[in-house]
């Protein structure tokens, strides 16, 4: 999860902006990856749905997320990955573009579709596997 992780210290106490894994609530500085599910849709008349975002640590971290995750929802919904680091390029991208700006694509309507219980509640009591 993307987070202001407050920071006390000579000069000011700040709120530095970090990736937080949801698996071991560490920082992630380096390999890691966007974890979420979509629902599979019957056709392309419902609208699309996917769960939040959240961030983990590759291995075994990622895999609680998903294990987590998946708890949460039923078996129309399938899992996704992407690697922060491409993730942080697209977002970037898109941040200073409008989608309207693309005149060749359609963007749809998405409902997030939260899950019941909170991540940051139940994943530490998961079994971390490395
Ligand atoms: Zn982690």
């Amino acid at each position: 999860m993307i987070e202001f992780v407050p920071r006390q210290g000579p000069d000011s106490a700040i709120n530095c902006p970090a990736i937080v894994c949801d698996a071991c609530r560490k920082q992630i500085n380096g390999r890691g990856n966007i974890v979420w599910a979509i629902k599979v849709r019957d056709g392309n008349q419902e609208t699309p749905e996917q769960t939040p975002l959240y961030a983990a640590h590759k291995g075994a971290c990622d895999r609680a997320v998903e294990a987590w995750l998946m708890t949460q929802y039923d078996d129309q919904w399938v899992p996704l990955w992407e690697e922060i680091g491409v993730f942080l390029k697209q977002l970037a991208h898109n941040t200073g573009r409008d989608f309207s700006e693309d005149t060749e694509g359609e963007y749809q309507r998405l409902i997030v579709r939260h899950p019941a219980s909170d991540p940051h509640a139940e994943i530490p009591d998961l079994p971390v596997t490395r």
